[in-house]
């Protein structure tokens, strides 16, 4: 399988397309090696226009979701990243090419294992990544210049507004509903949140303290 072409066609396909311009968007998506992130037996759907699951009930998000998320956070290679929600670790590699330094939280441990290991074969040295309720967020290293939440919840846990940096912005699906929320970006200016819908989407839930309740 000629995979490189095969993330070329999705770039031109699915991203530009689709009005995604920042060209250090564009380079990461054509760079990072998704099938590497997708569990073998999928291995066929690493560049097709749908999230794909990935284990545990979890899933790596659609190809435009990603490029999305990372053009709205404006990045421009010197901030310090939180993600909330590892997954399979690809969105993390992404905003690895994107940023100077990306930590990233996941709250299945398996999940969290798995990308680690990934991501120190793929070379990746600026990601940290951490199994644990990422609703807290990582105290430790906050301040924060851009964090990314990438499951859903109906509202963004107090803990990572106050890690977010001044003037900082994040985005997040928001939405009480299972099948349909909005994925929003904030930005943090002293004590006000200026909140913009950037569009629909469905994501698996964020589990936590300040997210819903594991069952
Ligand atoms: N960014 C991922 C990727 O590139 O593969 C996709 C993330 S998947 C849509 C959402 C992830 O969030 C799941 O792996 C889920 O276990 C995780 N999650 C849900 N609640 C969480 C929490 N409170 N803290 C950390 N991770 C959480």
């Amino acid at each position: 399988m000629d995979y490189q072409k095969l993330r070329e066609r999705m770039v031109e396909e699915q991203i530009r397309s689709r009005g995604i311009t920042d060209a250090r968007v564009i380079d990461a998506l054509r760079k990072v090696k998704r099938h590497a992130f997708i569990p073998e037996a999928l291995i066929n759907s690493a560049y097709e226009d749908h999230p794909v699951p990935i284990g545990e009930g979890q899933t790596i998000s659609q190809p435009y979701i990603v490029a999305l998320m990372s053009e709205s956070l404006r990045l421009t290679g010197n901030e310090k990243v939180l993600e909330v929600g590892t997954g399979s670790g690809y969105q993390a590699a992404v905003l690895a090419e994107l940023a100077k330094e990306v930590y990233s939280i996941e709250r299945i441990a398996s999940l969290q294992t798995r990308a680690e290991s990934l991501l120190a074969e793929l070379g990746y040295r600026t990601v940290h990544l951490k199994s644990g309720d990422g609703t807290l967020g990582w105290p430790q290293e906050a301040p924060f210049e851009r964090i990314i939440i990438t499951a859903a919840a109906a509202k963004v846990p107090p803990a990572l507004i106050e890690q977010l940096a001044e003037g900082g912005l994040l985005i997040a699906p928001i939405g009480e509903d299972r099948l349909s929320q909005i994925l929003t970006l904030i930005e943090k200016k002293g004590a006000t949140l200026i909140s913009t819908p950037v569009c629909g989407c469905v994501f698996v839930p964020l589990i936590g303290k300040h997210g819903l309740k594991d069952q």
